[in-house]
C-alpha cells in the first residue's frame, strides 16, 4: 500500500476490542487501523479515493496469532529435505515403514523422515539401531518422532554426524545405550536431533530462506499474521535477515533456547514490529507419547505403552532438576526477559511452579507474563496457583482431536486424560490463555482449534469432559487479543482498534453464525499484514 493510500472495510468486522466488539466499517491508512465503528462515521473520515471492500456475507477479525510455533525448524522440517511421515500424512505403520523404505531408496547419501508416532501409526513400535541399519546399511537414516521430543537412526547416521558412544550429551538431551555402553539408536530430546540432522542442513543452508518465506506464506492461507519461534536459535539470524530482504509476511516473536551458563544472546531492546526476541524458552520435561513428561500418577499397562516402550508404573522423567532450572532462570530472568517453559506432567509443572515462585521473590516483577507451555495434566489447583502468581498457560488444544482416544483408552485412563488440556479451569481461574499448533505438531488450524477448545471432540468423535469446554468468545480471544498479550505485541495487533497495525483476516462467514464443530470449514478468503494482503483464496478452491 502506498503511503496514505486508504481502505474501507464495509460489513461484519469482530474486533475483539472488549469496547466495542463488533463494527460495520474499518478504515485503514497507512497500514494502520485508522477507524472503526459505523459505516457513516468511519467513510465521514475516509478520503474520496479510499478503496472500498465489501465483506458481504463474510467477517473480517483480526489475524490469528499462533502464540507457540516453531516457523524457522518447520520451514526446514516440512520441505523437500525431510519425507514426511506424520500422522496427520499416513495413517498406518505399513504407510510408514514404505515410505521410510521408499526414501532410503531415493535419497542414498542421507535420508531424513519427520513425524514417526507408534500411538496413533499402530503397530510401528520401537525401531532398534540393529532394524535401522538392515533398513539402511550404507545411508544416514534419521526418524525424528512427531512430538520433536525423540531421535531415531542408524549407524551410518551417527557417523555422519560425528556422533558414537563416547559423545558427550548434548544440554537438556540424552542419547540412550545399552548396559554394554553402546548407542541404541535413540536420543531423547531436540539436541540429539539437530545434532543428527547437520549433515542435512549444511546441504539446505542456501536454500533456507525461500524455503522460511513460503512456509510464512502458508501460515498466512490460514489467516496467521504473528508467530512465535519458540525454539529460536541465534545462529538463525543471517537466516532472518535474509527473509527480511524477500518481504516477511508474518511476524515473528521469538523465544531464545535456553542453555545453562548462557546469557541472551541480543539485548531486551532488539528487533522492530515485524521481528524482535521476547523471551526464552525452556523444556521442563518432554513428550506424553514417549512417556518422559514427570507425572503424579503412573502411565497405563497396555499394549500400547508396552509397544513405545513406556516401562510398567513409570511415572515419566523431567529433563532438569530444580536446582539447574533455578541456575537457568536466574541467567535471564532478572535481565527483564520473559520466560516460557515446556512442561506437561503435573509434577514437572509443581517444579517450575516452585522455582519460579521462589524466582519471583528474589527478581519481583510486575508484569513478566511467565508462560506455561501445553500444560496437558496441569490441574484445576495448579490454574489457580499459577493464576496467583501471574502465570499464564498455552494450549496445544489439538492434542483432544488427534490423541483424545489415545489419551485415555492407551496411556492415563479416563479420570486424566479426559481433562487434558484443561483450559475452562485456566480461564476460571483468571488466567489469559493461548491455543497453538506447536509448528509440525499438529497442522496450522486456527480455526480447528477454536472448535476443539469449544467442543472438546476427538476425530473419532469421542468428546472429553465437554465441561472443560471454553466458550467462543474466549476461544477467539486465546487465538487473537490474549495470544497477542503472551507475545507481548498486544500494543500493536491482536485487536481491531485504532493505532493498531492492519494485521487482519477475512472469513468466509461470521464464525458466530455456525455451529462450533463447523467452524472448522469456514475459509480463510483473504490475509493481510499491516494493511498489505499477504494471501487471497484462489477462485478454482471455492
Ligand atoms: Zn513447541
Amino acid at each position: 500500500m502506498s503511503p496514505g493510500a486508504e481502505t474501507v472495510f464495509v460489513g461484519t468486522i469482530i474486533t475483539l476490542d472488549p469496547e466495542r466488539p463488533r463494527a460495520g466499517a474499518l478504515l485503514v491508512r497507512d497500514g494502520r487501523v485508522a477507524a472503526v465503528g459505523d459505516e457513516a462515521s468511519v467513510l465521514a473520515g475516509a478520503g474520496s479515493d479510499a478503496a472500498r471492500v465489501e465483506l458481504g456475507g463474510r467477517a473480517l477479525l483480526p489475524g490469528f496469532v499462533e502464540a507457540h510455533g516453531h516457523p524457522t525448524d518447520s520451514a526446514l522440517v516440512l520441505s523437500r529435505y525431510m519425507v514426511d511421515i506424520r500422522p496427520v500424512t499416513i495413517d498406518t505403520a505399513e504407510g510408514v515403514m514404505d515410505a521410510i523404505r521408499a526414501g532410503v531408496a531415493d535419497r542414498p547419501d542421507g535420508a531424513y523422515f519427520n513425524g514417526w508416532d507408534a500411538l496413533l501409526q499402530k503397530g510401528l513400535g520401537e525401531p532398534t539401531i540393529q532394524q535401522l541399519d538392515r533398513i539402511a546399511p550404507n545411508t544416514p537414516l534419521v526418524i525424528a518422532h512427531n512430538s520433536g521430543h525423540v531421535a531415531y537412526f542408524n549407524t551410518a547416521a551417527a557417523r555422519a554426524a560425528g556422533i558414537d558412544k563416547h559423545s558427550k550429551d548434548p544440554v537438556g538431551s540424552r542419547w540412550v545405550k545399552d548396559d554394554a555402553g553402546e548407542l541404541t539408536g535413540k536420543g531423547f530430546e531436540i539436541g540429539t536431533l539437530f545434532a543428527l540432522l547437520r549433515p542435512m542442513l549444511a546441504t539446505a543452508q542456501a536454500e533456507l530462506p525461500s524455503l522460511l518465506a513460503d512456509y510464512l506464506a502458508s501460515l498466512n492461507a490460514v489467516g496467521i499474521t504473528t508467530v512465535s519461534d519458540m525454539s529460536w536459535d541465534h545462529a538463525k539470524t543471517p537466516l532472518l535477515n535474509a527473509v527480511r530482504e524477500r518481504g516477511v509476511t508474518t511476524r515473528m516473536r521469538l523465544y531464545e533456547m535456553s542453555a545453562p551458563g548462557s546469557r541472551a544472546s541480543v539485548d531486551l531492546e532488539n528487533g522492530d514490529d515485524l521481528i524482535k526476541q521476547v523471551g526464552v524458552k525452556t523444556w521442563a520435561d518432554g513428550s506424553p507419547w514417549v512417556g518422559n513428561i514427570l507425572l503424579s500418577f503412573p502411565y497405563l499397562d497396555t499394549p500400547a505403552t508396552r509397544e513405545v516402550g513406556i516401562p510398567t508404573g513409570s511415572t515419566g522423567s523431567a529433563n532438569y532438576s530444580r536446582e539447574q532450572l533455578d541456575a537457568i532462570v536466574d541467567q535471564y530472568f532478572p535481565h527483564g526477559w520473559q520466560l516460557a517453559c515446556h512442561a506437561h506432567g503435573d509434577r514437572a509443572i509443581d517444579m517450575v511452579l516452585d522455582c519460579w515462585e521462589a524466582m519471583l521473590e528474589r527478581s519481583p516483577r510486575d508484569d513478566h507474563r511467565l508462560r506455561l507451555e501445553h500444560v496437558g495434566t496441569m490441574t484445576p489447583e495448579q490454574f489457580r496457583r499459577a493464576a496467583g502468581l501471574g502465570v499464564t498457560a498455552s494450549f496445544l488444544i489439538d492434542h483432544v482431536y488427534y490423541w483424545g482416544d489415545t489419551l485415555i483408552d492407551d496411556l492415563f485412563g479416563f479420570q486424566h486424560g479426559a481433562a487434558w488440556a484443561n483450559a475452562r479451569a485456566a480461564i476460571d481461574a483468571g488466567m489469559r490463555i493461548s491455543l497453538h499448533n506447536d509448528g509440525t505438531v499438529t497442522p496450522a488450524e486456527p480455526l480447528r482449534n477454536l472448535a476443539v477448545a469449544i467442543t472438546r471432540t476427538s476425530r473419532t468423535g469421542r468428546v472429553l469432559n465437554r465441561d472443560e469446554g471454553i466458550t467462543l468468545d474466549e476461544a477467539l480471544r486465546a487465538q487473537t487479543l490474549d495470544a497477542a498479550w503472551q507475545l507481548q505485541a498486544d500494543d500493536i495487533v491482536g485487536s481491531l482498534e485504532v493505532g493498531k497495525y492492519a494485521d487482519l483476516v477475512v472469513l468466509s462467514a461470521d464464525p458466530y453464525s455456525v455451529a462450533p464443530a463447523n467452524l472448522p470449514s469456514l475459509t480463510v478468503d483473504a490475509t493481510y499484514l499491516a494493511g498489505e494482503q499477504v494471501y487471497q483464496r484462489v477462485a478454482t478452491e471455492v
